[in-house]
């Protein structure tokens, strides 16, 4: 296993990245990026110090028990962590569900021969799946741009050559892998678009545009959750990128193209999921605590409040857990979260996550975005009197202040602001999670049950 000295010298590799217009020599040193760097190195030490015998988020889960296990375990070791797990998930589900479809594939072997070999290197993943994908209402091989889906643009007999972009690619400048994987199904005529494969992020012709909500360094002390949560999201552009034989996961077989996004939706939706419920939570105990703080706990719309916040975190809650309770297995032994509850969970906590915090907002007042900073509050001239006139009905200024910062960070801020898309759009956007939903629930049986309580029958054609 690599230790946090290992993963810091494994970075400078020769990476290519870019960050604000400027070009990054060292992502270690870099002011936004490098804090990030750190804090994936910490993790290595801290799943070095949990699990000596190696990283249990390599591996399948075999059990409910297992999957529950991992769910929970996996939160605190941070993003870099929760990616690489799920890409190893995606590509072992892929895996097995390449050989369901096509028995004589050796796609399958290399996969799993890929897997062991990041498992042996402890590498960390980033997932490029969202390609520039242009004109949206055109399909791949019908787009004026033939690169605005990532395609493969020559072939020999030792590989292929990728050409394309992969938009919004969460910690790529932090990562040793992308896996690179077609964002939908192909039709015929797109098999150069059906491609997957893992990339070294180093590799010749890669190049990652990063941008951040990370807090500036003077922000960080007011930003609790941004601090350790914002990493930088990049544009990875291919241009022209050699991937040999062996690295290759799919290349041209269209109608196994979307078997990729579809293992990978599955493990990312529980994991935006288990986020949801947090955050739900975390918004209860914020409202709480600012409510109090401000002398309202006794009022009842403020009370009103948050009982929906509760409603909302405690549905969240029930969906997660009957998500991990009713997982199915895979015919390898692997264990899935439902899909159903999964989806359906996902989509509940997205949807109504700008209506809960409209409510805190309401909540806690103006000072959320308006709260003089902690270096206000800090200064010997004026400190003592900003301190007093932001107390309210709890007795310290300072602490009703850095509730307002919190709550700014989570819902109003640049990170705030973040968090309010990446809800909607992460994990594939809401409307995936729709499709995914309906494809899982028993309607038949709902209409069924609709024409049994009713007394009535479907009109016959004739
Ligand atoms: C913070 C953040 C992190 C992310 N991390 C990653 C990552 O690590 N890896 C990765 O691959 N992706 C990542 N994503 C990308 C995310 O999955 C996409 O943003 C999402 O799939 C939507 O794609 P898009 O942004 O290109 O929007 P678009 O595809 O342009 O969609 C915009 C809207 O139009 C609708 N729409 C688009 N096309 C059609 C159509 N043909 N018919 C009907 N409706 C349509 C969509 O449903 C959506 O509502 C991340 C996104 C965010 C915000």
């Amino acid at each position: 296993m690599m230790n946090s000295d290992q993963y810091r010298t494994s970075l400078d590799d020769g990476r290519t990245v870019y960050f604000d217009g400027q070009p990054v020599d060292d992502v270690r040193e870099h002011p936004v990026i490098g804090p990030c760097a750190t804090l994936v190195a910490q993790s290595y030490d801290r799943i070095g110090e949990l699990y000596p015998d190696g990283s249990p988020f390599t591996m399948a889960p075999r059990s409910l028990d297992d999957l529950r296990e991992a769910n929970e375990a996996i939160r605190p070791l941070g993003i870099m962590t929760l990616l690489t797990y799920a890409s190893m998930m995606a590509m072992t589900t892929a895996a097995s569900r390449i050989e369901e479809a096509s028995a004589a594939s050796d796609f399958p072997d290399r996969i799993r021969g890929m897997l062991e070999d990041f498992r042996e290197r402890d590498v960390r993943f980033a997932q490029c799946i969202t390609d520039a994908k242009g004109d949206r209402s055109l399909a791949p091989g019908k787009q004026s741009d033939p690169d605005a889906y990532t395609r493969v643009v020559k072939r020999s007999e030792e590989g292929v050559w990728i050409r394309g972009a992969k938009l919004h690619i969460t910690g790529a400048s932090l990562a040793h892998e992308l896996m690179v994987i077609p964002t939908k199904a192909m039709k015929p005529g797109e098999e150069d678009y059906a491609i997957a494969c893992c990339v070294p992020v180093n590799a010749p012709g890669v190049t990652i545009v990063d941008t951040s909500t990370a807090p500036t360094p003077s922000e960080r002390p007011q930003s609790p959750f941004s601090s350790t949560d914002s990493f930088p999201e990049a544009m990875v552009i291919f241009d022209d990128v050699f991937v040999p034989n062996e690295r290759l996961m799919l290349d041209g077989e269209i109608g196994m193209a979307a078997i990729f996004a579809h293992s990978l939706g599955l493990w990312e939706r529980v994991a935006g999921l288990t986020h949801m419920v947090d955050d739900a939570e975390l918004l209860v105990g914020l409202a709480h605590l600012i409510a109090e703080a401000n002398g309202l706990l006794k009022v009842s719309h403020i009370n009103q409040k948050i009982s929906d916040l509760i409603m909302h975190a405690t549905m969240l809650r029930a969906s997660l857990d009957a998500a991990l309770s009713n997982g199915s297995q895979g015919e390898d032994g692997t264990m899935f979260p439902n899909e159903l509850y999964t989806n359906a969970g996902k989509y509940f906590g997205a949807s109504n996550w700008h209506p809960m915090v409209q409510k805190v907002q309401e909540i806690a007042g103006g000072s959320v975005i308006t709260a003089p900073t902690l270096a206000d509050l800090n200064n010997p001239e004026i400190g003592a009197t900003v301190k007093r006139y932001m107390t309210g009905a709890t007795a310290d200024g300072e602490y009703r202040a850095r509730l307002f910062h919190a709550i700014r960070d989570l819902t109003a801020g640049n990170f705030g602001g973040w968090k309010a898309v990446t809800k909607v759009q992460g994990g594939g956007g809401l409307y995936a999670q729709r499709i995914v939903t309906r494809k899982h629930f028993d309607l038949n049986a709902a209409r069924e049950a609709a024409l049994h309580a009713t007394g009535l029958e479907i009109p016959s054609a004739d």
